[in-house]
Parts: structure tokens; C-alpha cells; sequence
């Protein structure tokens, strides 16, 4: 039994089976190279419970058909189940209407949605878009050429050598120029939380727009749209247990309705004649063409699965394996961990000294023991810390003491092969 805090901030208390959790999950049943596999990899993507599988399946089976269009009952079921997808993503994310949630491929089409369609009509020569050092490629990308595009500046807000925004900063770079803020909310690369509900606070007092990528923290952190004030949250179905090529963007009405198309086609329209065409309203303006259907039903499914269980018994399961680990990564010595902080998500990034990661990650792979390798898409962080990536290991809801120690047992395997 785990005492956890309730959100209210008393103690309830949430039981947590780890045997039971992990038996959700067919791929923990499979051998690898004879032995119980250790997926440590869950920032990359998480894995999926039976119930996301069986729902995708059920819809295939039996729900199978177009949403929107149909003039008979299996898609009026399928656009029944679309829908109630959506209104599930809404109420998770605290979104006011159900309409502020468009279905997108993931957190780099959300991102691109609206760098194209708020940022293209909204911004102007010599506006400022300001990020920071810990941002994933697709949170720079899009604003990088939009810069270029449209004549605009990118400011990068600095971190300190622990991995923390430097909020002085960030509150520095504020400007009466800054129209458009996108910040992560918990760094892939780090595991850092940014305290983002600040800086949005602190964005809204020069008046810019507000962009959360919540790839990393939708698994684990309560998110609350209307209390935390941004303007757009975006994320992908796979980070959350979900279905791949699916994720969500919540957009405050107001940009929504007032934002052009991101993309033109079926389903978004209202009236098309080769002279003209008018555009339906949001969201469907922003799901031109047949919508991954089976994909939002699932992580409909996906938002179930981790509602049962319960984001603070999850965060608080994760932190137990974090603290387990960072303390035996320590003790095994000869290390540099990378954001070595009280408090931050389950991800570990490391150096072991004379290594290199990606043989590092070689050898734990012969063990069956998964971790990333690499940049993990954040080359201007790494380029901070003047190193060209990590190895980095990811605890999630499904991993437990086990996991932990067969990988510190790999890791001393592969030091002792490689030095
Ligand atoms: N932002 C962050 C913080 C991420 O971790 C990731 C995925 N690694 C992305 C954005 C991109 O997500 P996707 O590839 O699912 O679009």
C-alpha cells in the first residue's frame, strides 16, 4: 500500500500492485534473449495496455466506418465513439468546450498547427517567439522557419548548469516584442519540470500567446487548461499509453474560431465551389480528411486506463523507482548524471565516464535492458552541456524494483566490458 497525497492535499491511500499493473501490458510477457525484457524507454514512447489494444480492436471489429459523413448506423456509431474520444481528451485536460480539442497526429503536428495557422495570420515582421534551452527539435522547428518566413526573432531562454530554467531569465526576455511563448512542460531530455503555470502568468503580463508541449508530463501531471491559463496544449497518444499517429491540441475558442485552416479537404468545409469555400467551425476546420478514428477512440481508452489508476499514484510509483535508481547509479560510481534534482519526472540521463553512450546502450540492449542513446532530439541542449547526448532511462508506471536492479546489473556488466 502507497500513501499518497490527495488532491485536495489530504492522505488517501492508493494501492499499487506492480504485478497487476504490468500484466495489463502483453509486451512485459515477452522473452528476450531468454530473460524478462526491461523497457526503460518510455520517453521515447510508452507501451500499451490490453485495454487500449482490445478497444482498437473493438473498433476495427465492430465499430469500423467514417465519422461525419455517414447516412447509416455504423458510422453514426463510429462518429458516437469519435466524439465521446474527444470529449474525454476535454474533460482530461480541463478544456471548456469539447470543441477546443482537435485531433492531430501528435505533439509535432500540434505544434505545426499552430505555428501555421496562429502564427502565419497572427504574427508580424520583428515579433519575438521566445523558447528555451531544454526544448525538443519539433518545439523549435516550427518556430524556426516561421521566423524565417515572417521576419520574426527566436529567443531562447537560458537553464542553469543543474538543468532548471534560469526564471530570471526567461522573466528578462520578456518583452513587450513577445508575442508567442512555447516551453515545455518537463524536459525529454532531463526530466526537468518547468514551473510553467509562472511563466505563463509572467508571458500574459506582455500580453504574448502561450504554447505548452506536454508530450512528457500528460502521463503523469494533472493538467488543467483553464487554471493554468495557456492559450494552446499539445501531445501524442503514444506518450500516454495511446495509439500511434494520434495526439491532441487544446486551443482556447477565441484563437481557435479565429484561426484559418492548417489543412484543406474533406470534412472541414461547409460550402465549396471552385469560386470560394467556406470553412466549418472549430475543430472540424482542423481534422481536414478522414481522422484517425481507430487512434482517438484508443487513447479515449488510453485517458481510462491512467484515470483508474490515478496521475498521483503513477507520479508517486515513478518517483519511488527514480529515487531507487538515481541512488544506485550513484552509488555504482564513475557517472555524470545529468539534472540531479529533488524533484523532476522519472528520467535519467547519464554519462559513464570513458563510454560512449551509444555503446553503453549496445550492451544494456545484449541484456535486454532498453534505454535511449543519443541526442534524443535536443541538440541545442546537449550542445549547452558541450557533449553530444546521453543514455538515458525512463521509469514508468509498468517498470518496478526489479527493473532497476537488472539494469544497474547491466550497467556494471557493460562498464566492465568497455573499460
Ligand atoms: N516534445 C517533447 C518534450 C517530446 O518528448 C517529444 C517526443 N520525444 C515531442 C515533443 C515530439 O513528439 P511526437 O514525436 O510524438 O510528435
Amino acid at each position: 500500500m502507497a500513501e499518497v497525497a490527495s488532491e485536495s492535499g489530504g492522505e488517501v491511500s492508493v494501492s499499487w500492485n506492480a504485478a497487476e499493473v504490468r500484466a495489463e501490458f502483453p509486451q512485459l510477457g515477452l522473452k528476450v534473449n531468454g530473460v524478462r525484457p526491461v523497457y526503460l524507454d518510455s520517453a521515447a514512447t510508452t507501451l500499451k495496455p490490453r485495454a487500449v489494444i482490445d478497444r482498437l480492436q473493438h473498433f476495427y471489429s465492430y465499430e469500423c466506418a467514417n465519422v461525419h459523413r455517414g447516412a447509416h448506423w455504423l458510422s453514426d456509431r463510429a462518429t458516437s465513439a469519435y466524439e465521446e474520444a474527444r470529449q474525454k481528451v476535454a474533460r482530461f485536460l480541463g478544456a471548456e468546450r469539447d470543441s477546443e480539442i482537435v485531433f492531430t497526429r501528435g505533439t509535432t503536428e500540434g505544434l505545426n498547427l499552430i505555428a501555421h495557422s496562429f502564427g502565419r495570420p497572427f504574427l508580424q515582421p520583428g515579433d519575438e517567439i521566445l523558447l528555451t534551452q531544454l526544448e525538443h527539435h519539433s518545439n523549435i522547428l516550427p518556430w524556426q522557419l516561421l521566423a524565417q518566413e515572417k521576419g520574426l526573432k527566436l529567443k531562447v531562454a537560458p537553464i542553469h548548469p543543474s538543468g532548471e530554467l534560469v526564471e530570471e531569465e526567461f522573466e528578462a526576455l520578456l518583452t513587450n516584442q513577445t508575442k508567442l511563448v512555447s516551453f515545455t512542460h518537463v524536459s525529454n531530455g532531463l526530466g526537468t519540470i518547468l514551473p510553467i503555470q509562472k511563466m505563463i502568468q509572467s508571458a500574459q503580463k506582455v500580453g504574448a500567446v502561450t504554447v505548452v508541449d506536454a508530450a512528457q508530463s500528460v502521463s503523469f501531471l494533472p493538467l488543467r487548461v483553464r487554471d493554468l491559463g495557456c492559450d494552446f496544449l499539445v501531445f501524442s497518444g503514444h506518450k500516454l499509453f495511446g495509439p500511434y499517429g494520434v495526439g491532441a491540441l487544446y486551443g482556447r475558442h477565441q484563437w481557435l474560431e479565429q484561426m484559418p485552416p492548417y489543412q484543406s479537404g474533406g470534412s472541414m468545409i461547409s460550402k465549396v465551389s471552385f469560386a470560394k469555400s467556406d470553412f466549418l467551425p472549430p475543430p472540424q476546420r482542423f481534422e481536414a480528411g478522414t481522422p484517425h478514428i481507430a487512434g482517438a477512440i484508443g487513447l479515449g481508452a488510453a485517458i481510462d486506463f491512467v484515470q483508474a489508476l490515478g496521475l498521483e499514484a503513477i507520479e508517486s510509483h515513478e518517483q519511488r523507482l527514480l529515487t531507487m535508481a538515481t541512488e544506485e547509479l550513484k552509488q555504482m560510481g564513475g557517472v555524470r548524471l545529468f539534472a540531479d534534482l529533488d524533484h523532476k519526472a522519472s528520467i535519467l540521463s547519464f554519462l559513464m565516464e570513458g563510454t560512449h553512450p551509444s555503446d553503453v546502450g549496445a550492451m544494456l540492449d545484449q541484456q535486454a535492458v532498453a534505454v535511449r542513446a543519443g541526442h534524443h532530439c535536443n541538440q541545442p541542449l546537449w550542445d549547452f552541456y558541450q557533449v553530444p547526448g546521453t543514455v538515458r532511462a525512463s521509469f514508468s508506471l509498468y517498470n518496478d524494483e526489479e527493473d532497476v536492479e537488472r539494469w544497474i546489473v547491466a550497467l556494471k556488466k557493460a562498464k566492465e566490458m568497455l573499460l
